[in-house]
């Protein structure tokens, strides 16, 4: 990596500029969240497969509307020389942009105040955890909040166009319902994080988006034995990349046309929903990772009443299930 000398960045604001002014951050790719293209820059190219590990299916060319770096630890001190203040004393920049110090990760991030163009800069994340979902939706989530897109928690199981949007709490088997329908060659967003535009669109159809190119499952579930799993260290559940496996499984967008509440029963069976409880499943699932917001509240209420809503019990085969999830596409 090429050393250019720089002033010591004494703002936020500087600190964006001579990152992105220069290059010395490693050209990660351009990722598509929901239809905006974020252009992700790296320390190196180790941390830029990891990130890539989890977003390749969404790689497009395409002016970024957003540009997001992140250094690890094994690169920050390339980086040190241009940060001029006490890392753990950042507030508003006067001059424009902002900001803050994160104790739990030993990162600054600083941003400009469009959040256009972002830095993060960690002592404590190495370039392995760039590919950890849970990691890199921390790093994403301010900045698509600011861009209009929102995370929600759910799966969707469809064709090549239109889906069905399963979401309930964890444990609910919505990941075996994906795998299933995966290996019976139906299609997925993704089984446990996904995006939805913040503002709903002008056309009477709704999208959910993609996020994250794998699944999560639980070893004992009665799908686990369709993919390849790997463990997660200090983890119960088990990550599957979907793309490898199935190389068709993964679209970058779903027409949703039925809402599911799938819980794991004795016999499946399939009922008519109420809003009320719709909107419970799918706020409480989505608030416990994303934190509560009007926008998700009113962007979840506006989907659901577009939408037809159902309850799903599942009995112990789930391709059962699967059916029904199919029979929702076509009807
Ligand atoms: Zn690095």
């Amino acid at each position: 990596m090429a050393q250019t000398s720089v002033n010591p960045a004494k703002t936020p604001r500087e600190l964006v500029e001579n990152i992105s002014h220069q290059s010395i951050a490693h050209p990660g790719a351009n990722i598509s969240f929901a239809g905006k293209v974020a252009s992700i820059r790296t320390c190196c190219p180790r941390a830029a497969a990891s990130v890539l590990s989890l977003f390749h299916h969404l790689e497009r060319p395409g002016h970024p509307d957003i540009t997001l770096t992140v250094v690890g630890r094994e690169c920050a001190h390339l980086f040190h020389s241009q940060i001029d203040w006490d890392w753990e004393k950042l507030g508003q920049d006067p001059a424009g942009g902002s900001g803050w110090y994160l104790p739990a990760w030993k990162s600054i991030t600083a941003s400009d105040v469009s959040r256009t163009t972002v830095v993060l800069i960690s002592k404590l994340l190495g370039a392995r955890d760039f590919g950890r979902r849970e990691i890199m939706r921390l790093v994403l989530q301010d900045v698509l909040d600011h861009h209009g897109i929102l995370g929600i928690h759910g799966a969707t199981i469809g064709g090549a166009t239109s889906g069905v949007f399963l979401s309930n709490r964890g444990g609910s088997g919505k990941s075996t319902l994906v795998a299933q329908a995966l290996s019976r060659g139906l299609r997925t967003t993704g089984d446990d994080f996904l995006l939805i535009e913040s503002k709903p669109p002008r056309s009477s159809s709704d999208f959910l988006y993609s996020y994250f190119s794998n699944l999560k499952i639980h070893p004992e579930s009665p799908a686990a034995p369709l993919l390849n799993l790997s463990s997660i260290k200090g983890e119960e559940k088990a990550l599957a990349d979907i793309a490898p496996q199935f190389p068709r499984g993964l679209v970058d967008r779903h027409q949703i046309v039925a809402l599911v509440i799938p819980s794991v029963g004795r016999e499946t069976s399939l009922e008519p929903a109420s809003h009320e409880r719709t909107l419970k499943a799918v706020l409480l699932s989505s608030v416990r990772l994303t934190g509560m917001s009007q926008q998700l509240f009113f962007r979840v209420k506006s989907l659901i009443e577009k939408t037809p809503c159902y309850s799903l019990v599942v009995g112990p085969d789930p391709g059962e299930g699967v059916n029904v999830v199919e029979s929702l596409l076509v009807r």
